[in-house]
């Protein structure tokens, strides 16, 4: 049994911190490729360590003096380094870091160091080698990750050690330079490792015990989910559910490897497990709800729309002229609407309605803004009727009005679209209907 384990910066915001993940590692002998994040916060007053080397680095590139801002990212390694009782210091990679801020290295090179130099650390502290993720993490030189390049390179290179550290969140670009994932990105490097080793689990250490049913801050203690698929977690995250990058599903999926997501201030809890299929039927009909505000609706008439052919292409070919991605297209007879994010959308409208009326002619164009989405998933409600009704008469009691709904052909997931005010109440009325009733 081999296992891939990252830790999210929260579970290394401190030497306490670093403690409780070194009894992780060293309880399970299968633990043995560890994905450090950068150290995250110490408390909600702190700020995270990524955030101080963006920062420090915006300094060092406008020309400005820097240095107290370096220092102190400094002062957060040392108090690791010190109450690990480590017998190291990081002297001569700041100094390194300091001349490259100086030749103005870039913001993700900066931005990396606060992984790399945690990784150094973890890979002392538990005597593990050490892997610059440089060496074997690829991007083209568009900057798109390179995944077959680095599972050979990355492969080869495991498969010559037994325990070792690789940091999260960066790689390099065919002229050497590093380059980052998005933010969180470190989740995605957890699941380029575990692909490459071909381990059995990849387990993703964070701060919560793993996914709940609805976000806390709108359904007070939510249940947890045991079990999801890959899909379910796609449309989640797609929706706003953030635990995990929502990149990091690709890899491990390749070699349908499963994720489950610890909690390292309990790791006892058996935390949520990402899969790619199970026979395990979810507790409450839906796995999750989820959803985004700050969406827009353009809809347009047209008498008989639906026998013009052509008339779908010509519409959406002006979104595409436009740059705007759509996320629904919910159609009727004589109407077909079209949800986009309001802030994408808000510059460029009148350029979009003229553009419909020259190419499609509609009857008329109307434009509804602040509406939210939600995504209520479940792979149960595949085979179990009566959904969709009882999320609508679980909105109608709560007064709530349904704008637009539209399923999946997969039965994956139903999407509601309700007014932004309507959002919070929305998602407690669904919730309840099919958690709170039924425990
Ligand atoms: N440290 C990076 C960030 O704050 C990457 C990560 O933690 O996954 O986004």
């Amino acid at each position: 049994m081999k296992k891939v384990v990252k830790f999210g910066g929260s579970s290394l915001a401190s030497a306490g911190q670093f403690k409780k993940v070194g009894d992780i590692v060293r309880s399970d002998s299968a633990r043995v490729y560890v994905v450090p994040s950068a150290p995250g916060k110490r408390d909600s007053k702190d700020t995270k360590v990524t955030d101080m080397l963006y920062g420090c680095y915006a300094l060092a590139e406008a020309g400005k003096d820097y240095s107290k801002e370096l220092k102190a990212i400094k002062e957060r390694y040392n108090e690791i380094i010190t109450g690990l009782k480590l017998n190291m210091t990081l002297d001569e990679e700041f100094e390194i870091i300091d001349k490259n801020f100086a030749k103005k290295a870039g913001s993700d090179y900066a931005a990396s160091r606060g992984e790399f130099l945690n990784g150094k650390i973890m890979a002392e502290y538990l005597g593990y080698e050490f892997i610059d993720a440089a060496d074997v993490i690829f991007f083209d030189k568009e900057g798109v990750f390179d995944p077959e390049k680095t599972n050979d390179i990355l492969r080869e290179k495991l498969s010559k050690t037994d325990r070792a550290v690789v940091p999260g969140f960066y790689g390099s670009l065919p002229d050497g330079k590093v380059k980052t994932f998005s933010r969180g990105g470190s989740d995605i490097t957890g699941s380029i490792v575990s692909r490459a080793a071909k381990v059995d689990v990849y387990e993703n250490w964070t701060d919560v015990s793993g996914f709940l049913v609805a976000d806390p801050r709108i359904v007070d203690k939510p249940a947890g989910i045991d079990t999801i698929t890959y899909r379910e977690l796609r449309e989640l995250s797609y929706m706003g559910a953030s635990v995990l990058h929502e990149d990091a599903i690709f890899p491990v999926r390749m070699e349908g490897i499963p994720i489950n997501i610890k909690n390292t201030n309990a790791p006892e809890d058996q935390g949520t497990w990402i899969v790619e299929s199970t026979c395990q039927k979810a507790k409450y009909t839906i796995t999750g709800i989820a959803g985004k505000k700050g969406f827009c609706s353009v809809n347009i008439d047209k008498a008989k729309m639906n026998s013009e052919i052509g008339f779908g292409r010509k519409v959406l070919q002006v979104f595409e002229d436009n740059g705007i991605s759509f996320e629904h297209m919910p159609s009727g007879i004589d109407t077909m609407t079209i949800f986009v994010h309001q802030d994408e959308f808000m510059d460029k409208e009148q350029r979009v309605v003229s553009g419909i009326h020259r190419l499609a002619k509609p009857d008329s164009i109307d434009i509804e803004a602040d509406l939210a989405l939600i995504a209520v998933v479940g792979r149960g409600m595949k085979s179990t009727r009566g959904t969709a009704g009882r999320i609508f008469s679980a909105l109608a009691h709560a007064d709530v009005n349904v704008k637009m709904i539209d399923q999946g052909s997969s039965e994956l997931n139903i999407i509601i679209g309700v007014s932004n005010e309507d959002f919070e109440t929305a998602i407690r009325a669904i919730y309840d209907i099919f958690v709170t009733a039924a425990i």
